[in-house]
């Protein structure tokens, strides 16, 4: 299982990679997120419930699709998850390894570690990235949207 002090390392390395000193910004923001979701995750409902995460996630492991070495002797991996191509969460910023366990959304394709979107849903029910909303809007009217 991963932790957040895993999310937290990820978060590290990348900082390392970019030099920026206002990513020290980025991660006590990530700390609010955390903060807040657990706020939210006990006041207000606003994330899926277990079942929802059960019934609409898919977890699948991340492949290697193609491996190729640079001229200068690098290791490149095209990745992907059930044939969908992916580089790196959104949620954390790290890159996806091989056999890593990452949730496809079924509406946008969007990919993301398991343990970061599961965390994402406890106070979001929208993509992080694109807000496409993944699971059914809870206590909708029914009403008929096409008019
Ligand atoms: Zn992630
Ligand atoms: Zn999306």
């Amino acid at each position: 299982m991963y932790t957040d002090l895993d999310l937290l390392l990820a978060r590290l390395e990348g900082r390392d990679e970019q030099r920026v000193e206002g990513a020290r910004d980025a991660g006590e923001g990530y700390d609010d997120f955390l903060l807040l979701s657990d706020v939210l995750g006990q006041a207000v409902p606003a994330g899926a419930s277990a079942t929802e995460l059960a019934e609409t996630l898919t977890v699948a492991r991340v492949e290697c699709e193609r491996r190729r070495v640079t001229k200068s002797g690098k290791v490149k991996s095209k990745l992907s998850v059930v044939g969908v191509r992916c580089v790196d969460c959104a949620i954390c910023l790290a890159r996806f390894k091989v056999d890593q366990f990452a949730v496809v959304l079924p509406e946008c394709l969007h990919i993301f570690h398991d343990h970061c979107i599961r965390s994402w849903f406890r106070l979001s029910r929208v993509c992080p990235v694109c807000r496409a909303p993944t699971f059914p809007e809870p206590q909708a009217p029914q009403r008929d949207l096409l008019q």
